[in-house]
């Protein structure tokens, strides 16, 4: 079994908003030159997502209207006692972290309108993301 861990970091704008990494994972599992495994990709963080689905204007508008829906900010959390973002805890800890794909013939497997979008949920911020390939 080889395993290729790889990161990088990506700075967001807003305070919700959803950024498309496909490309970097799809760079990361080429260069990890392994030809069949699983890719983790994962966000270290407590107030962020990474979800899977399409990249479509009005869609990633619809995404980030129901998130704003599902979890809105201030509305009487605990942990915002001591912090002002537990909508952004609650959006990952329901959302995940992070989503594993399949690695097939040395390509990331993923549908026609899956793309990966890191979901910020407490942005802006600097974001790492890990990329983790394994197999052989
Ligand atoms: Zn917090």
């Amino acid at each position: 079994l080889k395993v290729w861990f790889s990161d990088f970091s990506i700075s967001t704008r807003n305070r919700f908003e959803l950024v498309d990494i496909t490309r970097r994972v799809e760079e990361a599992v080429s260069a990890s030159k392994i030809r069949d495994g699983l890719c983790l990709v994962y966000a270290p963080h407590a107030t962020a997502a990474i979800i899977a689905n399409e990249h479509e204007a009005g869609l990633l508008n619809d995404i980030l209207a129901k998130l704003r829906g599902l979890f809105p900010e201030g509305a009487g959390y605990l942990h915002d006692r001591i912090d002002d973002n537990a909508h952004a805890h609650l959006a990952s800890a329901f959302l995940a972290s992070s989503r594993t794909f399949s690695v097939s013939w040395g390509r990331l497997v993923r549908g026609t309108w899956q793309n990966i979008m890191l979901v910020e949920a407490d942005g802006p911020r600097t974001r790492r993301i890990v990329v983790e390939v394994l197999g052989e």
